[in-house]
């Protein structure tokens, strides 16, 4: 006789989405994902923060696309809690962007005119170390059902805004029912036009495009936008490719916003072949962000001088169409700062 607790383990097992399996296995132990990539612990670049408030968290399929034996591989640089996150640098501060006190008890961000951000959860399929959102205190309770109600609310009452856009965290992050749910009660807003998601979870778990996720995009009137993250070259293979193929064949459009940070993607040769793969993939380079002055990241930032001067030759290489903007967030602006790097005249 078969015993019954396994089977329904695996009838449990087989209705969980695959992605929540993925991420259930990410690594978060930092001497486990140095095995696995056989690096050598003690190697001096590899020295661990000692602070714990940001956790390492990779997915596994991710950490695939690493150099094994490489301790500046650029997608480990990314993720690494690397001890050089501890050093305090005057000019950069936990709140860099001044969100924190924009975060209404809605989670309703409301910055720039028409487009409103719907901070849907704080949870993140991937921990960026450059990320402002690491001193964030999000929690789980911002999608909870009450509070979507109360962002539902002030948005239908705004009938200047016709686009809003999730984001977190990763708002892909959270289930496919609590989404469409979210996405069925924004559909019945007449004044929104434009849906946008704000994910990196397409580049870092590709498996959460899935049947589940496209039921909710075939259903929903509202125009739809994926604005992605990816920040080299490399983060970009045949998994990603695949999975952004139906988001494409439904006229989806794809933008993608990477961050220029520093021995990661501050090059040219990287930049040319980050623009070339992202449109190989079937999305368009948006915006080039200049680093947050997050604290803890400072190690990351590069002159501005030299962003503009990276953003010259760049432009002499490529089609203008695949020349990123390169912006810089400042706290009270009406938009992100368009930052001017032509001195041609
Ligand atoms: C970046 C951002 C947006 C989007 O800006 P776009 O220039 O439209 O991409 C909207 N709201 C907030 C709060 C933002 O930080
Ligand atoms: S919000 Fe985006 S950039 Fe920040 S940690 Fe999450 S996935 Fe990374």
């Amino acid at each position: 006789m078969i015993p019954s607790a396994p089977q329904n383990d695996q009838s449990a097992a087989v209705r969980a989405p695959g992605w929540q399996h993925e991420l259930r296995h990410a690594f978060s132990r930092p001497a486990e994902l140095l095995a696995h990539l056989e690096l050598d612990p003690e190697h001096p670049d590899l020295a661990l923060s000692r602070r714990r408030s940001f956790a390492l968290r990779v997915p596994r399929g991710f950490v695939a696309r690493m150099r094994k034996g490489d301790p500046h591989d650029p997608l480990l640089r990314q993720i690494w809690p690397a001890a050089d996150e501890d050093i305090e640098t005057p000019g950069y501060v936990v709140d860099a962007v001044g969100d924190l006190a924009r975060v209404r008890g809605a989670g309703l961000i409301h910055k720039y005119h028409g487009r409103v951000l719907l901070v849907a959860t704080g949870a993140c399929a991937v921990h960026c170390r450059y990320c402002f959102r690491r001193h964030f205190p999000y929690n789980e309770q911002l999608a909870a059902r009450d509070h979507w109600a109360e962002a539902l609310a002030e948005i239908a009452v705004d009938t200047s805004v016709d686009e809003v856009i999730l984001s977190g965290g990763d708002p892909l992050s959270l289930s496919d029912d609590k989404l469409g749910e979210l996405i069925d009660a924004l559909d019945a807003i007449p004044h929104l036009r434009r849906l946008r998601v704000h994910t990196r979870q397409p580049i870092v778990l590709p498996e959460r495009i899935d049947e589940r996720l496209l039921a909710w995009l075939d259903r929903t009137r509202l125009q739809t936008v994926f604005v992605l993250h990816a920040n080299h070259p490399n983060e970009l293979d045949d998994s990603v490719m695949t999975a952004l193929e139906p988001l494409r064949r439904r006229g989806i459009t794809l933008l993608n916003q990477a961050v220029l940070l520093r021995q990661i993607n501050d090059d040219v040769e990287t930049l040319v072949a980050l623009s070339e793969r992202l449109f190989g993939c079937g999305v368009l380079p948006y915006y080039l962000h200049l680093l947050d002055r997050v604290q803890g990241a400072a190690h990351f930032d590069l002159p501005e001088a030299d962003a503009q001067a990276l953003m010259r030759v760049l432009s002499s290489r490529l089609p203008g169409y695949l020349v990123p903007r390169l912006v810089r967030e400042i706290a009270g602006a009406p938009s992100k700062t368009w930052i001017d790097w032509d001195t041609r005249g």
